[in-house]
């Protein structure tokens, strides 16, 4: 399976502002930021993206929406924030290594760009 920049941060081989690391996944800080709070959490097992997700992957999907609500709670999102999945090209997504982004500290809009 192809490495990605995501696949760099688990193995430390490259540096990311961590906020959370359990033996399943990984939260740390979006490098371009599209609000005041953006964190991404990836599981550790490189699933290219939601589409490449198998039923054997059940119990990591949900661990990954629950480390998203822990995450948010631990930085101190009370007032809400959204959680997103980008999805191949047409859902813009750049980086294939499967990623939930936490995105907080401001209000969101809908429909989304
Ligand atoms: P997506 O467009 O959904 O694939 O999101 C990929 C995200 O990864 C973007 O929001 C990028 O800003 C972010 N990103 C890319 N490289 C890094 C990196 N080295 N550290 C942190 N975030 C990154």
């Amino acid at each position: 399976m192809s490495d990605t920049i995501f696949g760099k941060i688990i193995r430390k081989e490259i540096p990311a502002e961590i906020v959370y690391e359990d033996e399943l996944s990984l939260a740390f800080k979006d490098v371009n930021p599209q609000a005041p709070t953006h964190i991404l959490v990836i599981p550790k097992k490189p699933i290219p993206q939601l589409d490449t997700a198998t039923s054997e992957d059940r119990d990591l999907l949900g661990h990954l929406l629950l480390t998203a609500r822990k995450v948010a709670q631990q930085v101190g999102l009370q007032n809400g924030y959204r959680v997103v999945i980008n999805n191949g090209n047409d859902g813009g997504q750049t980086v294939y290594h499967l990623h939930l982004h936490i995105l907080g500290d401001r209000q969101m809009r809908w429909p989304p760009g």
